[in-house]
């Protein structure tokens, strides 16, 4: 075989770019009533045989088909007969060497995704799937970051046994504590609380839990082993492929059914372990190397997914569209987005934009990587100092705003604003305006998100599933406060960034004052101590209160909302003192109308911990 810098070469060359470039979108397996078609993209491959198997892990293959070569690497096989539920599998040979592989393709799988399965997708859409609809989008979004297994874990949820942990606890959407009938938890609170969209957490298949182990294993799943299949851990019956399918459409469905639009967090960035499908169907395409040989690692997980590479963004483009298309997904969230190239996501946006309307999808990122990468052929990242060539609705988590209102994510004893740090009372403002560029502004850091040209390519927030908790951080900086004092400054901190402009963005549960004792990281921790406790969401319930009055005030008010490339322009006659912001915002509607034309803010620091707004 090859050496990894000798594949690049090859792929790179003119003569393979010439003529292995796939230009159809019928890779994978089409399964229906009139036939059954598999085709896999592996230029390299001397031969391929389809091996299919009655189930989904263990059991010898009852068929060794080989596969018929086509034109720009393609390999293929058709079957008169509807093929659902049957498992497959390829052999490839390169020279000598014999590979095994499941399809990187697949819709479907057996446990633990080592076997790929043909589904027939029609047979997995759950009753009245046809009519399943987005609720429209209203005036304002406000994302809640949830993860599928802590939603429902504790027992103080109220969720049926046998679907904590599960797709199916979204498919209960009047749960109470303790199913006492008197205090909504899960969905029925989340609608209260005012969210609109609910962002699931990792829920493609991905390799850190064995789906066939004990329930109470835990990751948060940033881990892709099936990029177009839905993790098995968290269905009913992970050996029988269709089931995992049904299960999260019913999950949207409910979600939809109950007023929330949902959001997919998706990690392209990399895989779980460089001996992917991608790898072994073609070595080396999907991974960036080095010029030197070294494996590129900018996602500190082992490898980075090739984005720029045709075969490879055309992967990753359809694949969101997959998901938009079968599972009626409203938006994506990508993991390490500063691994992926502005092209392709400029391309992805413009692709949703002309299916479903400009801006109806949402679509933003992490704007950063975790070390360098080896972008090649002049590619430029989508990282935060590039925001100015993303489409004006390409958003980024904003850590700018973050860091300004509660301090450093990263440098944990590092206080903000509301904590005690000096000299961010110009960094208030700016988040407020979304950190889009005035005129005054011209001498700021060039670090900060230097070239917003609109608040919606901001993704305003001060918590999320990484770093440690809001109320976490707020214990780590100010040692010497009481919990009355860390409410205090909690609910300081919400009114803050909830009134930025941007589109908001919160960790589930950071309205109760969510803790992980402290812990920065907790991907692998056990679940009973990531698990959202809904006891904890009624005894903080005044907080709780807050966060609820703190969403409906924004969402009435255009000045904030608004996401145009104007807005800023709203944020005005601001005055900043030692420890005090104040500014005023111009809240008069698009069509004209007024509420509340001018609203005024002032907000104290260090020695003020209190918000007071003015309603003029
Ligand atoms: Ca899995």
């Amino acid at each position: 075989m090859k050496t990894a810098l000798e594949w690049k070469k090859y792929y790179s060359s003119p003569e393979f770019r010439e003529h292995y470039i796939y230009d159809n979108d019928d890779l994978g397996v089409s399964c229906t009533d009139s036939g059954t078609s598999f085709k896999l993209w592996s230029p390299s491959a001397d031969s391929v045989t389809l091996n299919l198997y009655h189930e989904g892990d263990g059991g010898a293959a009852y068929a060794h088909i080989p596969m018929k070569k086509e034109d720009q690497g393609v390999w293929s096989r058709l079957f008169d007969e509807n093929l659902h539920g049957v498992y497959y599998d390829y052999s490839l040979m390169f020279g000598e060497e014999n590979v095994r592989s499941a399809d990187p393709y697949a819709y479907a799988c057996g446990v633990n995704g080592r076997r790929s399965m043909a589904v027939d997708l029609k047979m997995t859409d759950p009753e009245g799937w046809e009519n399943d609809r987005a609720p429209e989008k209203g005036t304002e979004q406000i994302i809640y970051e949830l993860h599928v297994k802590e939603f429902s874990w504790d027992p103080s949820g109220g969720f049926p046994e046998q679907y904590r942990g599960k797709y199916k606890a979204f498919t209960c959407p009047d749960t109470t504590l303790y199913g006492d009938g008197i205090h909504p938890t899960g969905m029925r609170y989340m609608k209260d609380l005012g969210i609109t969209h609910v962002q699931i957490m990792p829920a493609y298949d991905y390799g850190s839990v064995n789906e066939a182990g004990k329930d109470t294993e835990f990751n948060w799943g940033y881990d892709p082993v099936n990029y177009n299949v839905p993790e098995g851990s968290y269905s009913t019956d992970p050996a029988h492929g269709e089931v995992r399918i049904r299960e999260m459409k019913e999950m949207i469905q409910v979600l939809h059914s109950q007023g929330f639009r949902v959001i997919m967090d998706v990690v392209y960035n990399h895989t779980y372990s460089l001996d992917s499908w991608f790898q072994r169907t073609a070595p080396w395409y999907f991974y960036r190397v080095f010029d030197d040989g070294r494996i590129s690692n900018g996602s500190a997980c082992g490898n980075d997914v090739a984005s720029e590479r045709e075969m490879c963004a055309k992967y990753i483009l359809e694949s969101v569209l997959y998901w938009t298309e079968e599972y009626h997904i409203d938006g994506f969230r990508f993991d390490l987005m500063g691994l992926m190239d502005v092209d392709l996501m400029n391309r992805i946006r413009k692709a949703l934009d002309e299916r479903y309307g400009r801006g109806e999808k949402l679509l933003f990122g992490e704007p950063w990587a975790a070390a360098e990468t080896a972008m090649e052929r002049g590619a430029i990242p989508a990282l935060k100092k590039n925001i100015a060539l993303l489409d004006e609705n390409i958003g980024m988590f904003c850590d700018d705003t973050r860091d300004a209102v509660k301090g450093s994510a990263l440098k944990i004893k590092r206080p903000g604003f509301i904590n005690g740090a000096a000299g961010k009372e110009m960094d208030i403002v700016r988040s407020a305006r979304a950190w889009c560029a005035s005129e005054e502004d011209s001498g700021r850091d060039e670090e900060a998100a230097a070239g917003v040209r609109a608040p919606s390519q901001i993704i305003t927030y001060v918590s999320a599933h990484d770093n440690q908790t809001l109320w976490d951080k707020l214990a780590e900086t100010m040692p010497e406060a009481d919990a009355a004092e860390r409410m205090r400054l909690n609910r300081m901190a919400a009114a803050l960034y909830m009134t930025c402009q941007g589109t908001l963005f919160l960790l589930s549960g950071e309205e109760f004052a969510r803790t992980k004792n402290g812990l920065e990281d907790s991907f692998n921790a056990p679940i009973a101590l990531n698990r959202l406790d809904w006891k904890q969401a009624w005894e903080n319930r005044s907080l709780v209160e807050c966060y609820k009055g703190l969403i409906a005030l924004r969402t009435m008010l255009p000045g904030l909302c608004d996401k145009s490339a104007r807005a800023s322009e709203r944020i005005c006659n601001e005055l900043t003192a030692d420890g005090l912001v104040s500014f005023e915002v111009d809240n008069r509607s698009a069509d004209g109308s007024e509420r509340w034309s001018r609203l005024r803010t002032r907000r104290g620091g260090e020695r003020q911990y209190e918000q007071k707004v003015d309603l003029r």
